[in-house]
């Protein structure tokens, strides 16, 4: 303890620990890593940077730390990770969490409730960095981007101060940060909203992927007609042929499609039925309660070395399927462990009344690759696959980024239109002047850019 708050140095116990990123593959070496216990302690690191000419990097734990491509001795790791607490109140269907509770921590008090946030496919992954970069999950089709559910958020910002923002106080702080990421303070709490899911029918379906061409064919030829309840997504899967991952998956090379329906399930029967007339041989859907959800997708739950990119597709028309299969299925000899495509509109399409700064997804679908870099040596298959997949999709790809499944440096120009980056950037000076806050897609003050 130092400074009012845990501070680790280059060699000191725990240093390996604090400066790990959840994403293996990217080696972080910052000057030093403050982990605080409360929102004072956040305050007291911000302010040791500041007055040491440090900038800050705030971290959950680095699931997103591709895109930041390392954190350097300039910079003091901010690591939340002991800020885990989560409240429910049930009555009010909000909740409170701290900086860094994971989503199984608010699925574990939401879901026994009959309740569920807009949490995305994994259960580990952390709320509040997951939560500014927009958040696309099973429920995104019904109630839009989990950003714009954020009802208020506490921030520490670049001159120590702890500010709560929200419709009515600092509304432009709290535009902000509702799809801006964390550019503009160290956020210690956030609040939101929860939905009911009195019936979830949900699972998925798998074949062998010598099936791929036949079932992604159908599964777009079926999702124009399906309602906002449910959610489908698509995928190319490799599974490695690792001990803790579930036999009749292990090994396997697999077309999979998962859904979450918010209804009863016959309904939900009925509407999957052309998916399932084509004789999957894994059907894992049911009536499941919503803490399911961050199981669905099968996403490791330790940290794991990874690279992905992904693509906001304008249209998906059947030689978008063709070029799919062609980059990334049987006979392409892909190392990709995971190809999806993920149906949106509904919610996503419609600004919410007083919306934050990633407002909508209005892009038809969503992709994602994924390779595990078991070896550093596979880096350059991985990240080679990855292009011939975005090439592949080029003519459909809508040229605008969701910042969440990038995670690789790139110009947050991409994610936003020109109108809301201007605001970021007007909002980013007002807050945070001299560029203290390095976010894993750094929006600079408009003064730092001239
Ligand atoms: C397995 C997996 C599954 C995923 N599934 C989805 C999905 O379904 N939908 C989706 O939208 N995204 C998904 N993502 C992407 C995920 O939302 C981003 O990687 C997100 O940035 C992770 O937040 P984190 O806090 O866990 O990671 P971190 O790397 O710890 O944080 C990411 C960034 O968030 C900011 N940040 C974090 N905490 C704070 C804080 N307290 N104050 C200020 N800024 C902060 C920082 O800028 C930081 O660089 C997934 C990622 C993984 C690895």
């Amino acid at each position: 303890m130092e400074n009012g708050f845990e501070l680790v140095k280059p060699g000191e116990q725990g240093w390996d620990s604090g400066r790990a990123a959840w994403n293996l593959a990217i080696e972080q070496v910052p000057a030093m890593v403050a982990r605080p216990g409360s929102t004072d302690e956040v305050a007291a690191a911000v302010n040791f940077a500041r007055e040491n000419g440090l900038r800050v990097a705030v971290q959950a734990e680095g699931h997103s730390a591709g895109a930041l491509a390392g954190v350097g001795e300039d910079t003091l790791l901010l690591k939340t990770g002991r800020m885990t607490g989560v409240e429910v109140d049930a009555e009010s269907r909000r909740v409170r969490v701290g900086a860094a509770a994971k989503w199984r921590d608010v699925s574990a008090l939401a879901s026994p409730l009959g309740l569920a946030a807009l949490s995305g496919s994994s259960a580990e992954v952390g709320v509040v960095g997951y939560t500014l970069g927009g958040g696309v999950g099973w429920l995104a089709r019904k109630h839009g981007l989990a950003c714009n559910s954020v009802l208020a958020a506490e921030v520490v910002t670049a001159d120590g101060q702890l500010v709560r923002a929200d419709r009515e106080t600092e509304p432009d702080l709290f535009w902000a940060l509702r799809g801006g990421g964390g550019n503009f303070g160290a956020v210690t709490a956030l609040e939101f909203e929860l939905y009911p899911v009195p019936e979830l029918y949900a699972g998925m379906f798998a074949w062998p992927w010598e099936r791929t061409a036949d079932v992604l064919h159908a599964w777009r030829e079926l999702v124009p007609s399906l309602p906002d309840e449910l959610s489908t997504w698509a995928r190319i899967l490799q599974v490695p042929p690792l001990p803790d991952i579930p036999e009749p998956v292990r090994g396997r090379q697999l077309v999979v499609v998962e859904g979450a329906y918010l209804g009863a399930q016959e309904p939900g029967f009925e509407l999957l039925r052309p998916l399932r007339d084509l004789g999957p041989e894994l059907d894992t859907f049911a009536a499941v309660p919503p803490a399911v959800l961050g199981q669905l997708h099968m996403d490791p739950e330790e940290p794991v070395p990874f690279a992905q990119g992904g693509q906001l597709l304008d249209e998906l028309p059947a030689a978008a399927i063709d070029a799919i299969v062609e980059a990334a299925g049987p006979g392409s000899r892909s190392p990709l462990l995971s190809l999806e495509l993920r149906q949106l509109g509904g919610a996503l399409r419609a600004a919410p009344p007083n919306a934050g700064a990633l407002a909508t997804l209005d892009q038809a679908f969503l992709t994602l690759g994924v390779g595990m870099l078991v070896d550093p040596s596979m880096a350059p298959a991985i990240s080679g696959q990855l292009d011939v997949v975005a090439d592949a999709l080029a003519p459909w790809d809508s040229g605008v980024k969701f910042a969440n499944f990038i995670d690789v440096p790139i110009d947050a120009r991409m994610c936003y239109p020109p109108e809301t980056f201007d605001r970021l950037q007007e909002v980013k000076r007002r807050y945070d002047p001299d560029d203290l806050f390095r976010a894993n897609h750094p929006i600079p003050s408009a003064t730092a850019v001239g």
